[in-house]
């Protein structure tokens, strides 16, 4: 099949390009490299350099790649950043996302997979956490990426554009090629691998007076392999609406750094820090809507595994892909 990913130079977005190329697919990479990196798209892709806040560029890019389907992965995703400075997420990832749809029509390409996120649904009512759930975000990158969900929704019923929406859990670990590398970087188990690899001296613990087990806060860790495969199960006909990713396991913050102490053989020294403004004390997907519709089933779903292969990364890759500005 002839696929387009919009965003395919970022991290979940190079993943999934490695990966449809694996299986066979004629893949474009679409991407304006404002934070994703040249050396993170597979040489098997086209490489079409865009951005979706200039129509005319994702317009020539679905005409030159001739995409039957449009995974799209292109935006900002830093929660923090999107309460500090929220205007340009609504440009970015909502008017970014129309002029995607909008060209998408025009060209008759009748298949769309969003990334969405579990920050959907704000502190969910019930736990482990279905498609079912009201959606009421708490940021704006999250009721960002709402809007873009109601939009597709409403192309799907009047234009026939078939539209998923895969709600993310925390996706993270690599493949030997591909891995995270933000910047700045946010997250977990990157932060917690800057430790042993000498970048920062220990991780902070923000918060341990959370209602869990050991006071901190719980998530649903997801291999980005097993996110890739879903988006690739997805393109399949007939196919849409919205699944939760996640392994449906929660690991509490200080169980990820303990992980990592195995994996790295490196003490890495923990600080406590305040609590970050925005957490939810615990995320955790109920994902059988995925397995059933999507026939998905993670094959990485124990949390050594994901730390031991994006430590496999960072070792090789200590630098990221070597053009962070900083
Ligand atoms: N976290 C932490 N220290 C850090 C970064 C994150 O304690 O330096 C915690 C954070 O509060 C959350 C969990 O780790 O409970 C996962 O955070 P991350 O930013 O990786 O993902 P999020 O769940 O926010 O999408």
């Amino acid at each position: 099949m002839k696929v387009l990913v919009a965003g395919g130079a970022g991290y979940i977005g190079s993943v999934t390009t490695e990966m449809l190329c694996d299986a066979g697919h004629e893949v474009s990479v679409f991407d304006n490299l404002e934070r994703g990196h040249r050396a993170a798209i597979d040489p098997r892709a086209q490489f079409i350099q865009g951005d979706l806040r200039r129509p005319e560029t994702i317009e020539a890019a679905l005409k030159e790649s001739g995409a039957e389907a449009v995974i799209h992965f292109a935006a900002y995703i830093e929660v923090g950043e999107s309460m500090r400075d929220p205007l340009p997420f609504f440009e970015n990832n909502v008017s970014g996302s129309l002029n995607l749809m909008k060209a998408m029509v025009a060209a008759g390409c009748k298949k769309l997979i969003f990334s969405s996120t579990c920050a959907t649904y704000g502190t969910p009512e019930k736990m482990p956490m279905d498609e079912t759930l009201p959606q009421k975000p708490e940021s704006v990158y999250g009721e960002s990426k709402l809007l873009c969900e109601k939009i597709f929704q409403w192309a799907e019923q009047i234009h026939g554009v078939e539209c998923v929406f895969l709600r993310y859990f925390n996706a993270c670990g690599a493949t030997e090629k591909y891995g995270e590398d933000h910047s700045p970087e946010t997250h977990l188990i990157p932060l917690i691998l800057q430790v042993p690899l000498g970048q920062r001296e220990k991780i902070f613990i923000f918060g341990d007076d959370y209602d869990t087990p050991d006071g901190t806060c719980i998530r649903d860790y997801i291999h980005i392999r097993d996110l890739a495969q879903a988006h690739i199960l997805a393109l399949k006909p007939g196919i849409s609406g919205a699944f939760n990713l996640g392994n449906g396991d929660g690991y509490s913050v200080k169980e990820v750094i303990d992980v990592a102490r195995e994996v790295t053989g490196h003490p890495i020294p923990a600080d406590l820090e305040p609590r970050r403004a925005g957490d939810c004390t615990r995320l955790i997907s109920d994902s059988a809507k995925a397995r059933e519709i999507l026939g998905w089933k993670p094959e990485y779903a124990d949390l050594r595994s994901i730390v031991e292969s994006a430590w496999n990364w960072h070792q090789s890759h200590p630098a990221g892909y070597g053009d962070r500005s900083e």
